[in-house]
């Protein structure tokens, strides 16, 4: 049974959250602040979080980069209560893989969870074998070990910039409208907007040093490919 630990300051939510994770057959903690549930994630060792942003004693941002930076690769769910902060999650940058936004449908949150939670047994089911590599002008890309590399440096990518810049690798040359590219790399259930789309290409430029777009290029009025 899966366990799924619960970060959130409001006890209505919590509870209801619990219920339904119960309800469909996961292990359910809470914690109702930043430290208690920083503590959790190690007394715990729950296989997903759903993180709230804005907690008592320490913010969800804080929660998400402290455990990054320990190495902790534990699939993270946001929970955003502003259109404000859909923007800086988007970005990922904290380290999260996916969020949804309050007040949320259960059944959504469930489908999230679980999208979430396939993506990281296929990938760690790939380990091992012979490792599947993409290389061209100085840009690595190890599928199985999830690890890229510019000029032999490595780069750290959030789950899903990995995924996006991956999934162009894999069809290097051919160029994918916005729309395509969320049902492919986020999943046709996605509830998300084209945009999310354009703010991970923004981020994988930065860390690539891509200004130029020497790697992945913007196609006006179609979408993007790598070149
Ligand atoms: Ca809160």
């Amino acid at each position: 049974m899966k366990k799924i630990l619960i970060i959130e300051d409001e006890p209505n939510i919590r509870e209801l959250v619990k219920y339904n994770l119960e309800a469909n057959g996961y292990t359910a903690v809470e914690a109702e602040d930043g430290n208690i549930g920083m503590t959790k994630v190690y007394t715990e060792k729950p296989d997903l979080i759903l993180l709230d942003i804005m907690l008592p004693k320490k913010d969800g941002y804080e929660i998400c980069r402290e455990l990054r930076s320990e190495g902790n690769n534990v699939p993270i769910i946001m929970l955003t209560a502003k259109a404000e902060e859909v923007d800086k999650v988007l970005g990922l940058e904290f380290g999260a893989d996916d969020y949804i936004a309050k007040p949320f449908g259960v059944r959504e949150l469930i489908a999230r969870i679980k999208a979430v939670l396939r993506r990281y047994e296929v990938s760690e089911n790939e380990s091992g074998g012979t490792d599947e590599v993409f290389s061209a002008g100085g840009l690595t890309i190890n599928y199985d070990r999830h690890e890229i590399t510019l000029d032999g440096r490595q780069i750290d990518l959030t789950y899903k910039e990995f995924e996006l810049l991956g999934f162009l690798a894999k069809n290097r040359g051919h160029v994918f409208t916005r729309d395509e590219l969320l049902d492919k790399v986020w999943g046709i259930d996605y509830a998300g907007e084209t945009r999310t789309v354009d703010v991970h290409v923004r981020y994988l430029r930065k860390k690539l040093g891509d200004d130029d777009e020497k790697f992945i290029e913007t196609i006006r009025g179609k979408g993007y490919r790598l070149r």
